[in-house]
């Protein structure tokens, strides 16, 4: 908590209307030992000193940012090395409660590993009682299915993994919700996941800057990655 209080207070000084710039996309950066040179999708063009690139793994595993001149192969290589992983919660707000007080329960499917298999309520006390609303999270090989089909199919899919838990006569939720993480062309993914067998030097590779240009992020953390933590604590390595 103390932490999480600093940090706000840090960002007070920095995060300032006039220090960000809303709404840009990047489309190109031309980095050397002495400049880096970034080019907005509208065309604006920003010359800097230096420059800390935080986008995600998936972000730089395809060809969204273009990078002049090209990565040299060992950063590419351990670029490609991480992997990127989805997590998907799929929110459901019912007109009620038909399951009891509860913050998780858990689903398993006799034939497909990773089908609907963790739900959460958020209308426990705590969290947002009396709402009604249940969460229920897929990943990865999961996530790529439900980002693929339409938010119908996945209702009906949800629905009947929860009819064969509650019983028939649940009602139909008033409203459900999903983001398509890897199709967003600004994450491609939720976060990484490092698999086993990464090197010490993949890590190096990774993290090392080219020329002014610098890597920060939750991809570079070795302890932690794939948490918000491992994004501030490469922050302040950076
Ligand atoms: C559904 C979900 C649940 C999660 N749950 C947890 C949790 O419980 N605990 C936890 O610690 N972490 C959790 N995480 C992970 C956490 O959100 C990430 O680890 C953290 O956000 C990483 O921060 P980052 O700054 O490295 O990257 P990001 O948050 O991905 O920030 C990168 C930024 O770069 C921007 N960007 C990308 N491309 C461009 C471009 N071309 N031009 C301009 N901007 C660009 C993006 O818009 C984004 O704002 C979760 C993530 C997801 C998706």
């Amino acid at each position: 908590m103390k932490r999480l209080l600093r940090v706000r207070e840090e960002a007070k000084n920095f995060a300032t209307n006039e220090n960000i710039l809303y709404n840009s996309v990047v489309k190109n950066i031309v980095y050397s030992d002495t400049a880096v040179n970034i080019t907005l999708a509208n065309g604006t063009t920003i010359l800097a000193d230096y420059a800390i690139c935080t986008f995600s793994i998936g972000v730089l595993q395809h060809n969204d940012v273009k990078f002049i001149p090209t990565f040299p192969s060992w950063k590419r290589e351990a670029i490609f090395a991480i992997k990127m992983v989805t997590y998907t919660k799929n929110f459901l707000k019912f007109p009620r409660k038909f399951w009891k007080n509860t913050q998780f329960f858990l689903y398993a499917d006799s034939y497909r590993r990773g089908y609907y298999p963790q739900w959460q309520s958020l209308s426990e006390i705590g969290f947002l009682p009396r709402s009604n609303i249940l969460f229920v999270t897929v990943v990865t090989d999961e996530s790529y299915v439900v980002e693929a089909q339409s938010n119908n199919q996945t209702l009906s899919q949800i629905m009947t993994v929860l009819k064969s838990m509650f019983g028939n006569d649940i009602p139909d939720p008033d409203n459900f919700y999903y983001y398509r993480w890897n199709q967003d062309p600004l994450y491609r993914g939720s976060y990484s996941n490092w698999p086993t067998g990464t090197s010490e030097c993949q890590f190096a590779n990774a993290q090392r800057s080219i020329g002014r240009l610098y890597f920060a992020g939750e991809a570079y953390s070795q302890k932690y990655f794939g948490f918000v933590h491992g994004a501030y604590m490469e922050g302040l390595r950076v």
